[in-house]
């Protein structure tokens, strides 16, 4: 960025360019170490089935304890690794870790694990994928791998090419996100994805515009009429949940149902008030 702006020999000298310059460097030296000093953790969401009422799967939220600076969000230390190169051995280690997790819940109940749009330069993913697959035992339909629109945009042949081979072996593909992108509309026409993740700004914003409500509603309606499942992420309060259900979504994902939790912690039934939620 320090480039962009055509000042970059000026703000090397500043000093406070210097000490964020530092901080990053330093996040570098201890995200080369984290992996095998086991810093790594996951996380999982519940996706709750309205129709079913029930926990139809996790999505694997990647957590780091750093030893020094406490738990760091993956918003913090993804670009990070992406950056230097660190995301495939980290994306394996997650893709592996969150099936063999999984093998471990109902049969019924699904995982979700993220991608960044670099593991889809590399050649290997799909080659990462079955390997997860094969070591933990777990059924690819109950993996399902969520990318976000930025994906599409690069390379877009080379791309719907490896996700076509992914789900011939059988995996689920969800698109992430979505709503933010630029085109939406077209990513949807380039893949049948399985599932639409309305991203959460359109739910936060339910109450104070009506317009959200209108988008939720449509991008329902769009999924439903493709054959793709629709999840709306961020559901916090009973009434987001209750406008999120009338509007047609057929799962709703957020802390009304749950916050990201270890898997030692999850329990894998709605409470008893989330279970008597009266959905429409
Ligand atoms: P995402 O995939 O869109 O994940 C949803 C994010 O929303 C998560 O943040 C989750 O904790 C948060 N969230 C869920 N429900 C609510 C809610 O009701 N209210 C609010 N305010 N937030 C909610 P998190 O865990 O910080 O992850 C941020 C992003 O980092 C993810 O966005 C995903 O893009 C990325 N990420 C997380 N884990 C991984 C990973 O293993 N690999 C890759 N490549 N990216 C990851
Ligand atoms: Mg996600
Ligand atoms: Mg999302
Ligand atoms: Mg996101």
């Amino acid at each position: 960025r320090a480039k962009a702006d055509g000042r970059a020999t000026y703000r090397f000298f500043e000093p406070e360019m210097d000490a964020e310059l530092q901080a990053r460097r330093l996040l570098e030296t201890d995200l080369r170490k984290a992996l095998a000093n086991r810093e790594f953790e996951l996380y999982f969401q519940p996706q709750v089935n309205v129709r079913a009422n029930e926990i139809g799967g996790y999505e694997t939220l990647l957590r780091w304890r750093h030893p020094e600076r406490g738990t760091i969000s993956p918003g913090d230390f993804i670009p990070v690794a992406e950056d230097i190169g660190l995301i495939a051995p980290l994306g394996d280690w997650v893709l592996e870790q969150a099936c063999m997790v999984a093998t471990g819940w109902p049969k019924h109940i699904k995982v979700a694990v993220n991608l960044s749009p670099v593991q889809f330069r590399n050649k290997t993913l799909v080659q990462s994928v079955s390997r997860a697959l094969s070591r933990s035992g777990l059924a690819p339909e109950r993996l399902e791998l969520e990318i976000t629109e930025s994906v599409l945009l690069q390379d877009n042949e080379l791309t719907v090419a490896t996700l076509h081979q992914l789900r011939r072996m059988g995996v689920r593909i969800a698109m992430d996100d979505f709503g933010t992108g630029y085109s939406s509309l077209s990513y949807l026409r380039s893949f049948p994805f399985d599932k639409i993740k309305i991203d959460q700004s359109f739910v936060r914003e339910l109450s104070s515009r009506a317009d959200c409500l209108a988008i939720v509603r449509s991008i329902a309606g769009l999924g439903a009429s493709l054959g793709m499942s629709t999840v709306a992420e961020g559901v916090e309060t009973e009434d987001q949940f209750h406008q999120i259900t009338a509007a047609g979504c057929t799962e709703v994902q957020g802390f009304y149902f749950g916050k990201p939790k270890p898997a030692s912690e999850l329990v894998h039934t709605l409470t008893a008030n989330r279970r008597t939620a009266e959905v429409a």
